[in-house]
């Protein structure tokens, strides 16, 4: 739901506070990768009653940032799209003051409402119940809470003050995101880290060596562990802002850097596809992505090409 008029004027201004902080942080970031246009994959088709579906698709791009799976799934998380049978979906309000299928504020809805006003298609004045409506005054919300930057994890931070809200709606914009048709997992354990578009390659770069593959990919994405293994490094290091490095049974080391935030800590066994971080824009870093290195005999390796040796695909 969105919170705004439920916090104490202190929340408030911290919550000012905290998204001028992540605004002036992520500028720069994602200004091209995760984008409005991702597919719809089978369970969001499975999922989404056609016509909110063409509504997030049709609301996100108002908001040039902004994923129309994230916006899917907030309206997933809040109602079921709608669906929820409880009080303040169709009529009346929750508990919190809450109405719609996306859950607004009355006094939420009005002020984002008349700061941008609704395209055509919805209710006469605008309304928090009518899902037309509903949708585009979320993205619009979004979008002023940094989705226009591209970072989610603020905005949807903003739309209900809880980590475990957003870890919840990212978890669910990943599932109704369509991802390449080509395995994720190879046969010999090898797994994708991140679903993202694949930007800067392995090699010279600059005047210099760059070490991994880069994958850009919304703050916020979960990172998995590309192949079980005992975490060996877990915290900052430079260049990386906040780093992951693996050690696999083999010997290879796999580094995951720029993170948001790490989940393991040195001296952890992980296993392949297990969570292991969040992507980020931390150190040297001009826009959300991981960067991905694979290390065999001390030497770092083109991913691309490791992955292909080992029968998966690791750009879509
Ligand atoms: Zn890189």
């Amino acid at each position: 739901m969105v919170r705004l008029a439920a916090g104490t004027a202190a929340a408030f201004l911290l919550l000012l506070v905290t998204l001028i902080a992540a605004v002036t942080s992520t500028v720069a970031a994602l200004t091209a990768s995760g984008g409005n246009g991702s597919a719809p994959s089978q369970a969001a088709l499975a999922d989404i009653p056609a016509d909110y579906l063409t509504l997030y698709q049709r609301a996100a791009p108002l908001c040039p940032g902004l994923d129309w799976a994230v916006l899917a799934a907030i309206g997933k998380v809040e109602t079921d799209h709608g669906r929820l049978d409880a009080p303040g979906v169709r009529d009346g309000e929750n508990f919190a003051g809450a109405g719609g299928p996306m859950q607004f504020l009355a006094p939420t809805f009005d002020s984002v409402v008349t700061e941008h006003p609704l395209p055509p298609g919805g209710a006469t004045p605008p309304s928090r119940y009518h899902p037309h409506d509903a949708i585009h005054a979320a993205a619009f919300y979004l979008c002023d809470s940094g989705a226009r930057h591209g970072d989610f994890r603020s905005a949807i931070f903003a739309y209900n003050h809880a980590d475990w809200y957003v870890s919840k709606v990212l978890a669910q914009a990943e599932d109704y995101r369509a991802t390449a048709s080509t395995p994720a997992t190879s046969p010999n354990g090898w797994v994708v880290p991140v679903q993202g578009r694949c930007t800067s390659g392995f090699g010279p770069r600059e005047g210099d060596i760059h070490r991994g593959q880069d994958l850009a990919a919304p703050i916020g994405t979960p990172i998995l562990a590309a192949h079980d293994g005992t975490i060996i490094n877990a915290g900052p290091a430079s260049g990386y802002g906040l780093w992951v490095r693996i050690e696999h049974a083999d010997g290879t080391i796999t580094t995951y850097g720029h993170n948001h935030r790490n989940h393991v800590t040195a001296g952890q066994v992980v296993r392949a596809g297990q969570p292991i971080a969040e992507v980020g824009n931390r150190g040297e870093s001009t826009g959300a992505h991981l960067h991905f290195q694979i290390e065999e005999g001390g030497h770092p390796v083109d991913p691309i090409g490791f992955y292909n040796e080992h029968g998966v695909r690791l750009c879509p």
